[in-house]
């Protein structure tokens, strides 16, 4: 089989070149006569991957100086614990903005350890939209205002940051980072499951503003102590070393590119392919509000189960895979990240219309 177009929301689809240049490094990196995945964390070969991998983290995002970089493990789903136990022990109190499953399961985690203000949800619409804020509502004493940045399952996405003040801003941008620039400079903490757009599973980006560590609770674990990690430069335990790797090399993929804000005008052009194309056609119609459509997670419908069925099939075999919503929404959903090329987009849409006029 030849390679597909893959959909997925994620894990997903790298770039062919950073697969092809690790399959050309698995055996002997750099002719140091081991695979990276031989290798220890603590040798100079190893150091010079994380550290440039940093690094690149660093200018990509144009990370100030006066924030850490971390990679963690644990998932993106760890940091739902270990960001009110770090940064919620003040006021013991976090405000939340509930945009779908994964705000939810932060607020929820949030809520052992700390008082939770739901300070709005869109769950009256099937999180279709952002909710409008307002700022009355927000808790001038909260350690931190919460929020998923771009909403994988649901495909909305915050065009506009709600304005917390002196609350530092914590955003999950596990489906969006690096897909467009951020001002890291107006949230107090930023962080990313690698799975979608900067790599394999099991890595997790944390960029954390200095001032927001070193308070933890007395109960936080040692592994889910951000001090622990910042004073071991993300060594404290064997980090996830073939993770970084792959993760240094799709960060030189995207520099090659152009750097985020080239890499955003092309998600901006691919998005716009398929936006078009669902606002005319008659049978496939996008779920999201058009102010808060996600770059990168498009969700549609046909309206009816049994042609959504068939279309996920069709799909499937003419090469278009996972393009099955997510189970708690049915449906369709093309997940078009970074490596998603525009050509996996044009071809998806090309495919609709021919399916569209075949299921008149
Ligand atoms: N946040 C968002 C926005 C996600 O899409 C996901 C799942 N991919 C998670 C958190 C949970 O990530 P993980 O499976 O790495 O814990």
């Amino acid at each position: 089989m030849d390679r597909v177009y893959n959909f997925s929301a994620g894990p997903s689809m790298l770039p062919e070149s950073v697969l092809q240049k690790a399959a050309d490094q698995m055996v002997n990196y750099e002719g140091c006569g081991m695979s990276v995945m031989e290798m220890s964390h603590r040798s100079k070969d190893y150091e010079a991957i994380i550290n440039g991998c940093e690094a690149l983290v660093r200018e990509l995002m144009n990370v100030p100086d006066n924030y850490k970089v971390l990679f963690l493990q644990g998932g993106a789903s760890s940091q739902f614990t270990m960001i009110p136990m770090n940064i919620g022990n003040k006021n013991k109190k976090c405000d939340i903005v509930v945009t779908g499953q994964w705000a939810k399961k932060a607020a929820q985690e949030a809520k052992r350890y700390i008082e939770v203000n739901e300070i709005a949800s869109s769950a009256d619409k099937t999180f279709s939209y952002i909710p409008k804020l307002d700022k009355s509502t927000f808790s001038k004493d909260a350690d931190y205002f919460y929020i998923c940045m771009n909403n994988t399952i649901y495909g909305t996405k915050y065009n506009e940051l709600p304005d917390t003040g002196d609350v530092p801003l914590i955003a999950d941008i596990s489906s969006m980072v690096m897909s467009e620039v951020i001002d890291v400079s107006k949230f107090g903490m930023l962080y990313a499951g690698a799975q979608k757009n900067l790599g394999p599973a099991g890595v997790t980006l944390c960029i954390i503003r200095e001032d927001l560590i070193g308070n933890e609770m007395d109960i936080t674990p040692t592994m889910f102590n951000y001090q622990i990690h910042v004073d071991n430069g993300s060594m404290y335990n064997t980090p996830p070393t073939y993770g970084i790797y792959v993760m240094k090399l799709v960060l030189e993929w995207i520099k090659e590119q152009g750097g985020v804000a080239a890499v955003q005008k092309m998600n901006e052009e691919k998005a716009k392919i398929l936006y078009d194309f669902l606002d005319s056609s008659e049978m496939f119609k996008g779920t999201v509000v058009p102010e808060d459509r996600s770059l990168m997670n498009i969700p549609f419908i046909t309206g009816n189960d049994e042609l959504d069925a068939k279309f996920v099939k069709e799909s499937k075999e003419a090469g278009f895979v996972n393009l099955k919503g997510h189970r708690s929404v049915g449906g369709m959903r093309a997940s078009i990240y970074n490596a998603m090329p525009i050509e996996g987009v044009k071809a998806l849409v090309e495919f609709m219309k021919k399916f569209e006029a075949e299921n008149k």
